[in-house]
């Protein structure tokens, strides 16, 4: 019979910070020391700022996502699902497997790591009619509903309709809306050569944000400069505008315009995954309250940290909490890592502190700005830092041959706009994507292991 002596950690979400955290338990505790589990619906790590290159076809989706099973020595044992609850006082992690099967999973040290989902507000429609970016799914279902948007306009014989499928809003002026905004003008702008019946000029791209200026974290320079280029390639920028009402066939701007469009991207920032909300402890705007050190206060053993964590910034100071970035979430995981054993081998553990590297915005071909530890770049230059920022986090050899691959490929033959059609029988909105009502309350992840407890009993 196997008796486990060992403690049990398990990290919840294979993301940059969960990922990260797993492969430095791995090297650094020896198998006989913890058994390590990782939670995940994913069998692979995605490389997140690089999806609006898969949306344009850039990149193909299989080069950003990174498995976690490449390597004979990941030893780490995986539970493909996710959780939905968490009971901090039975220590117990409540997790739906992707059969649909429920399983508790006890353990001694949690390291939770699930990211984050989009921010939505309370606009009439939005949910239903908006397309998010933050999976693979959503990237690849973006790409196909873009380009069909060109076929359909190509097909079809009323100008109205036509113009509505050939006009497309994105809103979130963040660098996320910004890149996907620039990267699928540039697939449209191209593919469009191959529709000799469509006039290009009646493709339209709006970028929408409510904030007065487009990434404030690029300072005033870089940021006009992005504008600039963005206003050149003919997308119309407006500022400090949000969206009224979203519907099948139009959108309404908070200003007043309504825009014919069947392609609604909202992009318009994070929430710290649901997950959070089960645990009935503090948070700071929706992400958990922790230490520097990643540990949540009142808690032995449970430590959270990157977009669903509020980690205090030290570099910072005052009552700064580092951004949800990648940048934070990797080097946050190998920290907590170290936090993590150093719990196990009853040492102190150490606040988290790092000094921001900056910023990198692809903008599609040689389009790009850049602010590598504050120097202001634009152009080419820009675009080399920005992809060999991007290339070197890519984890593994592989992952970075794919993407350097192709980049190659697409530089010299372009694109073959082709639409996969994979997702094509199902809706594909943000209601569809992010499964936002699979989660459990605090009170029903109690009285389910209170149950469970008594049924083993
Ligand atoms: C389009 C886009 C562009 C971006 N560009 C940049 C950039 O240029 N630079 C930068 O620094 N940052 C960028 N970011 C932000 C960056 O990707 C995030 O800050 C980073 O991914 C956060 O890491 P994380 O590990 O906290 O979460 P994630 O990387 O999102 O990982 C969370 C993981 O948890 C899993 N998960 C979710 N819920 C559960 C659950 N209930 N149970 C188990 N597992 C779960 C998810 O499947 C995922 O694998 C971008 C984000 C987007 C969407």
């Amino acid at each position: 019979m196997d008796i486990v002596t060992r403690p049990r950690i398990l990290v919840v979400g294979a993301g940059f910070a969960g990922v990260e955290c797993v492969r430095r338990l791995e090297r650094r505790l020896t198998p006989g020391e913890a058994e390590l589990t990782l939670v995940t619906p994913m069998s692979y790590q995605l490389y997140l700022p690089l999806l609006p290159q898969v949306a344009s076809g850039v990149l193909t989706p299989q080069s950003i996502a990174i498995s976690l099973r490449r390597s004979e020595k990941y030893r780490t044992r995986i539970i493909p699902g996710g959780a939905i609850g968490v009971d901090l006082r039975a220590k117990v992690c409540v997790i739906r497997t992707i059969a649909g099967d429920i399983v508790d999973e006890p353990y001694d040290y949690i390291v939770l790591a699930p990211g984050s989902v989009t921010r939505t507000f309370d606009i009439p429609g939005l949910t239903d009619h908006a397309f998010g970016l933050k999976s693979l799914a959503e990237a690849a279902y973006l790409r196909d509903h873009v380009i069909s948007q060109l076929d359909l306009a190509d097909a079809c014989t009323d100008p109205a309709e036509r113009a509505s499928r050939l006009q497309f809003v994105v809103v979130g002026g963040g660098y996320a809306g910004t890149e996907t905004a620039a990267c699928l003008q540039r697939l449209t702008h191209a593919a469009v050569k191959r529709y000799p019946r469509l006039d290009p000029g009646l493709i339209k791209w709006h970028l929408i944000d409510i904030a007065p200026k487009l990434m404030p974290e690029l300072g005033e320079k870089l940021g006009r400069s992005a504008q600039e280029i963005l206003t050149r390639r003919g997308i119309e920028i407006s500022l400090g505008v949000s969206i009224a009402k979203a519907g099948a066939e139009e959108v309404t701007f908070t200003d007043g315009r309504v825009v014919p469009t069947r392609t609604l991207i909202w992009t318009a920032g994070v929430v710290a995954s649901p997950l959070i909300g089960t645990l009935d402890a503090e948070t700071v705007r929706g992400r958990l309250a922790v230490n520097a050190d990643m540990r949540l206060p009142g808690h032995d053993g449970v430590f959270a940290l990157g977009d669903s964590a509020a980690v205090p910034d030290l570099a910072k100071g005052d009552d700064a909490v580092c951004p949800p970035t990648a940048q934070h979430a990797l080097r946050q995981g190998r920290h907590v890592a170290e936090n993590v054993i150093a719990a196990l081998r009853g040492r102190p553990t150490r606040p988290y502190v790092h000094q921001d590297l900056g910023l990198v915005v692809d903008l599609g071909g040689t389009d790009a700005v850049s602010k590598p530890l504050g120097y202001e770049l634009h152009g080419l230059p820009a675009q080399a830092v920005a992809r060999g920022y991007h290339w070197s986090a890519l984890r593994t050899g592989v992952a970075k041959t794919r993407v350097m691959t192709n980049w190659l490929l697409n530089a010299v033959a372009g694109d073959d706009f082709v639409r996969t059609g994979f997702q094509a029988h199902r809706p594909g909105n943000l209601r569809d994507f992010e499964y936002l009502d699979a989660y459990l309350t605090p009170e029903q992840v109690r009285a389910h292991v209170e149950e469970a407890g008594r049924a083993a009993r």
